[in-house]
């Protein structure tokens, strides 16, 4: 089956082609939109809309091109139709409705988190259980995956994302957005001494991110070198996320992890999994470094998986679009 991903939900255009038989990924194009933000020091949503829709005709073309795909070749469109922001995520589902209503072709709606929680197996088929951690630019969350839509929450940020708190960092320290590839490539070069960072209080698995800030606000004012904070910053939130991955696998004995999202590119998270894998005897997923950040990929997989699940029934173009459903309410 060939599968068109497309995700819009925030201020990347993302448009894929997948092939379910070969388990491939035919092409993966994302064309990002930092230009038409940076004066507003933020994604602008309807700024995004506009270039959303600017751009979502050329993208789909170039996936097509790339894949050496007719667009009579599709066999179902995916598409994200939550979480996000609403005015892009309506540019992507409308898109969607149309090329499926204009072909004939099935669709189905995808959640966005759910498509990051199963990117590692993209190109694989996913061993259950595992535990998915997910840390991305809005979401920081661990839960128990027993199958596809059995989901349990083990615990989330009570306040920030992991992402944000790499965003709005490397804010502080003007180092440009988005702040995690920034910060992370800082903690690859540096190498001196780490300040030690208050870790925040967060009952059992679930996690903070806010008290991070602001211990950062305060060791800018005491005019300590950036590459030191943004390093000890970078330090401090992953051995703190990795400490609340040890403990998931200590309660539930589960001994595969999925980890997935913009920050899961990060290296010296991916240092610290290959650790625990070493220590822990635990088996880690992570997804290619293309289908980290958003991606049509991952939900063009998601889609096919959905698909199956519902016995090749597609959902109704009335589908809407969502700011935000509970992943569980899938
Ligand atoms: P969500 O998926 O929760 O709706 P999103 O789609 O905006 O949010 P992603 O695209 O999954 O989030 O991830 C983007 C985030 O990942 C940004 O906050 C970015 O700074 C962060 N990020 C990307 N690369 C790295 C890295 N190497 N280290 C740390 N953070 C990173
Ligand atoms: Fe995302």
């Amino acid at each position: 089956m060939k599968v068109l991903g497309i995700d819009t939900s925030c201020d990347d255009t993302a448009v894929a082609i997948y092939d379910s038989n070969e388990k491939k990924v035919l092409s993966n194009v994302v064309s990002s939109q930092y230009e038409a933000h940076r004066a507003y020091g933020g994604v602008v949503p309807e700024i995004a809309a506009r270039e959303h829709l600017k751009n979502i005709d050329v993208i789909f073309r170039e996936a097509l091109e790339k894949a050496n795909v007719d667009v009579s070749d599709i066999d179902l469109v995916a598409v994200t139709y939550t979480p996000g922001l609403l005015p892009a995520l309506l540019v992507g589902l409308t898109f969607g409705k149309g090329v499926a209503f204009a072909g004939y072709i099935p669709f189905k709606g995808v959640h966005h988190i759910e498509a990051h929680m199963f990117s590692p197996f993209i190109k694989r088929e996913p061993e259950f259980p595992f535990i998915s951690l997910v840390v991305s630019g809005g979401h920081t969350m661990i839960s128990v995956v027993r199958s596809l839509g059995n989901y349990k929450l083990l615990g989330k940020t009570l306040d920030d994302a992991i992402g944000e708190a790499f965003d709005k960092v490397a804010k502080m320290l003007d180092f440009g957005y988005p702040g995690g590839p920034a910060i992370d490539r800082i903690f690859r070069n540096y190498k001196e001494n780490y300040l030690v960072l208050p870790k925040p209080q967060a009952r059992g698995v679930n996690m903070s991110f806010s008290g991070l800030k602001t211990a950062v606000r305060r060791l800018i004012e005491d005019g300590y070198p950036k590459e030191m904070i943004a390093a000890s910053f970078q330090k401090t939130a992953i051995d703190y996320v990795v400490g609340k991955l040890r403990k998931a696998v200590r309660e539930t004995g589960i001994r595969r992890i999925s980890v997935s999202g913009g920050v899961s590119a990060n290296s010296y998270l991916r240092e610290r999994l290959q650790e625990l894998e070493d220590t822990e005897r635990v088996k880690v997923f992570l997804p290619e470094i293309e289908f980290t950040s958003d991606n049509g990929a991952m939900v063009a997989y998601v889609g096919y998986l959905r698909f199956e699940k519902a016995e090749r029934i597609g959902d109704p173009f009335t589908l809407n679009a969502y700011p935000s459903l509970p992943i569980t309410g899938v």
